[in-house]
C-alpha cells in the first residue's frame, strides 16, 4: 500500500526527504519543474518524470513538497496535474508537506476524496488526502529527523506512519483536515518572532561588547535558551553546519518566511484575532525581501537588520 511513493518538489527539504525515502527502501518516482534537480535523481537511476499526471499514474502514494499555496493547486488541479486522469486514480493517499493554507489543504482533500480509485487500496473507497507540513529545517530533513504535524483522517495517518518516520523521528496527529497546516503557521509564527529576538539580542550584546560565543553559553544555560540560540545561531562563526556559517545559503528562505506570516495573518484575520507583533515581524522579513535578500536564509535577519551592514 506504501510501497510505490511519487514525490514531486524536490527543492531544499523535499531534496532530502526524497532521498531518505529512497534510502528506506520505497519505490520512488520524482518530478520538479527545475530540470537539474530531476538530473540529480535521473542520474541515480530514480524514475523523474516530467509531469505530475505520469508520477500519479505509477504510485500508491504521493507526496509534495512545494513552496506555495498556488504551486500545490498547480501541482494538483493543473493541466497534466495528479488528478487529471479522469475519474480513477492509482494513488490512494496524497500527503501535502508544503506549508500552506488550511483552507486551500481542505479545498484539496474534498476535491481529492470525489475522485475514484483504480482498483481496492487503502482505507476506503475514495483517495485520501492528509496535510502533514514539517518543522525542523535542512538539517533535520536530511538526518530524517524532522518533526510531521499531521491534519486529516487518522486512520490514514496511522497506516502512513512508517512513511513519515522514515523522513522523520517525531509525528503528532492534529485532527481534521487542515488542522496540521494550521498547527505549522502558529509554529512558525513564534519562529520567526524567536530568531528576531535573539538576533536583537545578540546584536545589542556585541554592541555592548560581549562576543556572540559568550553569549551562545549564557543563553544555553539560561532562561532565553531556545531552538535558534541551540541549534541555528544566527551569528556567523558561532556554528557549524548551519546557513549562518555558509553566507546564509541552503536553508528556509527569508521570502518563505514572509510567506508563512502571511498566512497566518489571514487566519488570524479570518477568526477575528489581532496578532500585532505577528505583523511587525513581517514588516521586517518583508522589507529584507524587498531589499534583495529573499532567496538568503530568514537568519540572515540578524546581519541585514540589525547590523545594517550592506551584503
Ligand atoms: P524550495 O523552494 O527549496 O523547493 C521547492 C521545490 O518545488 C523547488 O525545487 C521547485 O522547483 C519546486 N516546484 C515549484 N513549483 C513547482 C511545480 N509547479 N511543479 C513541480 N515542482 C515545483 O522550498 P523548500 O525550502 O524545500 O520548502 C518547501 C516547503 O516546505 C515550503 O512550503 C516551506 O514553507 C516548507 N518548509 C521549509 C523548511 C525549510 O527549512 N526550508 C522547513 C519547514 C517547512
Amino acid at each position: 500500500l506504501l510501497e510505490r511513493v511519487g514525490f514531486i518538489g524536490l527543492g531544499n527539504m523535499g531534496f532530502h526527504m526524497a532521498t531518505n525515502l529512497i534510502n528506506a527502501g520505497y519505490t520512488v518516482t520524482v518530478h520538479d519543474i527545475d530540470i537539474g534537480t530531476m538530473k540529480k535523481f535521473s542520474e541515480r537511476g530514480v524514475p523523474a518524470k516530467e509531469t505530475p499526471r505520469e508520477v500519479a499514474e505509477s504510485s500508491d502514494v504521493i507526496i509534495t513538497m512545494l513552496p506555495s499555496s498556488s504551486n500545490v493547486l498547480d501541482v494538483y488541479t493543473g493541466q497534466n496535474g495528479l488528478l487529471s486522469s479522469g475519474n480513477h486514480l492509482s494513488p490512494w493517499l496524497f500527503i501535502d508537506s508544503s506549508t500552506i493554507d488550511p483552507q486551500t489543504s481542505r479545498l484539496l482533500s474534498d476535491k481529492v476524496s470525489k475522485y475514484h480509485l483504480k482498483g481496492k487500496k487503502g482505507y476506503a473507497e475514495n483517495p485520501i488526502m492528509l496535510d502533514a507540513p514539517v518543522s525542523g529545517g535542512v538539517p533535520a530533513a536530511e538526518a530524517g529527523t524532522l518533526t510531521f504535524m499531521i491534519g486529516g483522517m487518522e486512520e490514514a495517518y496511522l497506516a502512513a506512519k512508517p512513511l513519515f518516520l522514515s523522513m522523520g523521528k517525531n509525528t503528532i496527529y492534529c485532527g481534521g483536515t487542515g488542522n496540521g497546516v494550521a498547527a505549522k503557521l502558529c509554529n512558525n509564527l513564534a519562529l520567526a518572532i524567536s530568531m528576531l529576538g535573539v538576533s536583537e539580542a545578540f546584536a545589542l550584546g556585541q554592541s555592548l561588547g560581549i562576543t556572540a560565543s559568550t553569549l551562545t553559553k549564557v543563553f544555553k544555560s539560561s532562561s532565553a535558551r531556545c531552538w535558534i540560540s541551540d541549534s541555528y545561531n544566527p551569528v556567523p562563526g558561532v556554528m557549524a553546519g548551519v546557513p549562518s556559517s555558509r553566507n546564509y545559503d541552503g536553508g528556509f528562505t527569508s521570502k518563505l518566511m514572509a510567506k508563512d506570516l502571511t498566512l497566518a495573518m489571514a487566519a488570524a484575520t479570518e477568526v477575528g484575532f489581532k496578532c500585532p507583533i505577528t505583523s511587525e515581524a513581517y514588516d521586517i522579513y518583508k522589507k529584507m525581501c524587498d531589499e534583495g535578500f529573499e532567496s538568503k536564509d530568514f537568519s540572515c535577519v540578524f546581519r541585514h537588520y540589525y547590523s545594517g551592514k550592506d551584503e
